[in-house]
């Protein structure tokens, strides 16, 4: 369930967002005022805020800056009667996504909200499918870090390059030929020792047993 906090003092235009949300399937939770906003929001469980500039307590552009710099990071749509483009500067500036000015249509902060969630989902299903995780072993693939269980290490450019060769191929034995064709390529003789070498050193940042040797076949990384 999408639970969308509005924050706004003017009871007849909250009741109408509300129960437009509502209609749409949203959870919603109202804040009248600043106070309220901030411990419904740092609370951790919304997905996005509606957010008026003029209520009670503080004014939302201060709630605004207040709450992201205590790392509420839910998209925030500022909605007010202020048109001024100084208050909009501000308002992104402070780290709102969007701003919306009144009178408004319920059609566009619709589509608006909604545009908003789809932002979020799609950065967390890339920030997922940059990461390859195994057991202990999470590896990320754009800083090219290793954690194992939660402890970063850093890797050098070959052993990144085999450490992913693994996670992207769990339980599976991997021929030194195969490990070398992949990560090396065609610079190295078959014969040199090049991949055990290499996989002792993982096998160190690893931690113990999680690479097997397959005596006459190869190695695998045991899920
Ligand atoms: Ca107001």
């Amino acid at each position: 369930m999408t639970h969308i906090l509005v924050v706004e003092d003017e009871v007849r235009i909250a009741a109408f967002v509300k129960k437009g949300l509502v209609s749409n399937g949203f959870t919603i939770s109202v804040a009248g005022n600043s106070e309220e906003a901030s411990a419904i929001s740092l609370d951790g469980q919304i997905d996005l805020m509606i957010l008026d500039l003029g209520i009670p307590g503080r004014d939302g552009l201060e709630l605004l800056e207040d709450l992201r710099g205590q790392g509420f990071l839910a998209p925030i749509i500022i909605l007010t009667a202020r048109d001024d483009i100084q208050d909009k500067i501000s308002g992104f500036e402070r780290g709102a996504d969007d701003y919306m000015t009144k009178p408004f249509r319920f059609e566009e902060l619709l589509v608006r909200v909604r545009a908003r969630l789809r932002t979020v989902v799609t950065a967390a299903h890339e920030s997922q499918s940059n990461m390859l995780a195994v057991g202990p072993l999470v590896l990320d693939l754009r800083t090219r870090r290793l954690q194992v269980e939660g402890q970063i290490i850093d890797l050098s450019a070959r052993e990144f390059t085999l450490a992913e060769t693994f996670l992207r191929h769990p339980n599976q034995v991997m021929s030194r030929e195969q490990l070398l064709d992949t990560v090396w390529g065609y610079d190295y003789a078959p014969g040199s020792n090049i991949v055990d070498v290499y996989v002792g050193y993982l096998r160190k940042k690893f931690g113990d047993g999680l690479i097997e040797t397959v005596r006459g076949m190869g190695y695998r990384l045991r899920p």
